[in-house]
């Protein structure tokens, strides 16, 4: 654990990263560290998987949902201000898919309004934004290891990147049952016991959510292929959308110039209202004529049951509505054969040729 800690803290150029089960755990420990209150309010991207959200709404603060930029489909500057006001505690951001925010104007914001930053990298480990890593300018930063991630440890594992030394001393004994070594004991060093137990947080109790040391052995391993592993992914990536680019009813997520993408996912929104088709036409003709299978991805988390019971089912949010409503994701496994790959942009030529006519 302790080399896989130091490999990721070397890999992202920062002072203090913890090995944790997973990225939900990580986002949990951000959230009980950004010390939310009920009646605090805390900004969440709207479009973006579950455990985004979850572990901020645990803690009792107020959800406040934060659109899309309907261009690169993540949270902006733009869809972020209007929603700080006094009561906002803390910005969650997603680099959804693997494009990194534009996290320079973000930091900026949060600096200026003295509210804390966590950035869910979960998708995005390798990317950057002008020029510094995804992960690098939160107070707090999760990543995950998980088995649908660009690198896995054995299917469950994360990291919580933490910035201030104040809450990184209190990550272990969060992470490991209030665990901790008594100070210097002398010569009686076996009293009163093998190590300390106590609070990190006053009156908050601590979890265990370590991470096992095979899945840290291959971490570490896996680090090395990251840059290797991103330019695969962005070769297809490019050479998808390149192949598709004079389907203009198609658009894929736009890379700032600032940005490099991890390419975790191949999702696009298509507008076939010009040929009175809709996105569902689409899903329907790649899968039951061509025999290619897309999915649609991060249902608005205002609209799921788990939220809508919570009192957050509200929320202002055309581009997240357009979007969502309109996209799907191709396949992007790094494991398809080439052939594969490039039979899945024939046929997808072939669909959206067919739903022209
Ligand atoms: C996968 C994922 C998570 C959760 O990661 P786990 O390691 O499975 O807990 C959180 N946020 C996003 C955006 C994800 O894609």
């Amino acid at each position: 654990m302790r080399q896989f800690e130091a490999d990721f803290r070397a890999f992202l150029g920062v002072p203090h990263a913890f090995a944790i089960s997973s990225c939900t755990a990580a986002l949990e420990l951000s959230a009980v560290l950004c010390d939310l209150k009920p009646g605090d309010e805390v900004i969440v991207p709207a479009h973006t998987f579950a455990a985004t959200a979850i572990p901020f709404a645990r803690t009792g603060a107020t959800l406040k949902w934060a659109d899309i930029d309907p261009a690169t489909r993540v949270v902006s500057p733009e869809t972020i201000a209007p929603l700080i006001n006094k009561k906002t505690k803390a910005i969650v951001v997603v680099h959804l898919y693997g494009l990194p925010c534009d996290m320079t104007r973000i930091s900026a914001l949060a600096k200026e309004h003295g509210i804390k930053l966590v950035e869910d990298a979960a998708q995005a480990l390798g990317a950057s934004a002008d020029g510094e890593l995804a992960g690098t300018f939160g107070d707090f930063s999760c990543f995950s290891f998980h088995g649908h991630k660009n690198i896995s440890t054995l299917g469950e594992g994360g990291m919580l990147v933490v910035k201030s030394p104040q809450d990184a001393a209190k990550v272990p004994g969060l992470r490991h049952n209030g665990g901790r070594p008594y100070p210097d004991r002398g010569e009686s060093y076996w009293i009163p016991a093998m190590s300390d137990v106590d609070f990190d947080i006053p009156g908050f109790w601590p979890y265990n959510f370590c991470i096992g040391e095979v899945q840290c052995a291959l971490g570490s391993a896996l680090l090395k292929r990251v840059a290797a592993t991103s330019e695969k992914r962005k070769v297809r990536a490019q050479k998808f959308i390149l192949a598709l680019s004079e389907f203009k009813e198609l658009t894929f997520q736009s890379t700032p110039k600032n940005c490099t993408h991890a390419w975790h996912l191949l999702p696009a929104q298509y507008d076939g209202s010009r040929f009175k088709k809709t996105r569902d036409d689409l899903i329907r003709t790649l899968a039951y004529e061509f025999g290619v299978q897309t999915v649609v991805q991060y249902y608005p988390l205002y609209r799921y049951p788990l939220f809508k019971k919570a009192g957050f089912g509200e929320a202002s949010c055309p581009n997240t509505d357009r979007y969502f409503d309109n996209m799907l994701s191709f396949p992007f496994q790094e494991w398809m054969p080439e052939e594969e790959f490039e039979l899945m942009i024939e046929l997808t030529r072939k669909a959206l040729t067919r739903l022209r006519s």
